[in-house]
């Protein structure tokens, strides 16, 4: 379980989180909705516990930034952090190491098969293309076996067939127990997937829904984010429009 309460981040006079709470469920995928800007990077950030912030962030209690939390929690970056001089195969065993993972080969194979990078693991980072990178850089995030899962923006310059694996993989990890946290600004990349959306608008957590109340309003997900962010009533959005 994840558990976010009153964080708040400051970059100088910008207010990029203002004071947000929510929890996560174990075994659900959540899906973090903005515009650009709105502070989803920086809460994920936050939770990860890459920046400081005022407010207190657990996973199953423990705090996030404690040894044990940080085992918990794996995290897939917007821009891939690559080194240009490690081959696919040595970026694996390099993570691999740091999390002191035994017995990885034959999950880091499963992984680049999946992702069909299997022909690319001799290949340096500066030598992949920006999908191969970000597909790269998801097996990485992936092979630690997180209990949590952070994603921003996951689905950016990926090809159709990496989409679907994605998804795919977003629906084993819910079965498996494990809890997801999705960001993106395009709201169809994750549709059908989601459990629970929360919509941040200027560092404000303006909407905190499940599927299921959501269904029960009546309106999709996509009226819900225009009625939060610019105020329209269901049937002047882009989806309501006629
Ligand atoms: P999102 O991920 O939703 O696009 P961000 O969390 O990246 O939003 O940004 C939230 C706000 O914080 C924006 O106004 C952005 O300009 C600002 N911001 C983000 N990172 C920094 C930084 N390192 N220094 C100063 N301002 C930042």
């Amino acid at each position: 379980m994840l558990q976010v309460q009153h964080v708040t981040k400051e970059y100088g006079k910008v207010l990029a989180c203002n004071d947000i709470s929510f929890t996560l469920p174990q075994g659900s995928v959540t899906v973090l909705l903005g515009p650009n800007g709105a502070g989803k990077s920086t809460l994920i950030k936050s939770i990860i516990g890459f920046l400081r912030y005022q407010g207190n962030i657990t996973v199953n209690g423990l705090p996030n930034k404690s040894p044990e939390a940080r085992r918990l929690v794996g995290y897939i970056p917007e821009i891939p952090a690559l080194y240009p001089n490690l081959t696919v195969s040595e970026h694996l065993e390099f993570l691999a190491r740091a999390y002191r993972l035994r017995n990885y080969k034959e999950r880091a194979d499963a992984l680049l098969d999946r992702f069909e990078l299997s022909d690319k693991k001799r290949k340096f980072g500066d030598e992949l293309s920006k999908g191969m990178q970000q597909k790269l850089n998801i097996c990485l995030g992936l092979l630690p076996e997180p209990q949590i899962l952070l994603m921003d923006e996951p689905m950016i310059g990926l090809d159709p067939h990496a989409i679907r694996q994605v998804k795919e993989l977003f629906e084993e990890m819910r079965a498996e127990g494990r809890t997801l946290l999705v960001s993106t600004h395009i709201i169809d990349s994750v549709d059908m997937l989601w459990d629970r959306t929360l919509i941040l608008q200027n560092g404000i957590l303006k909407a905190d829904i499940t599927r299921d109340a959501l269904e029960g309003s009546g309106q999709t997900l996509e009226e819900l984010f225009f009625s939060v962010t610019e105020g329209l009533k269901p049937d002047q959005t882009a989806g309501g429009a006629e």
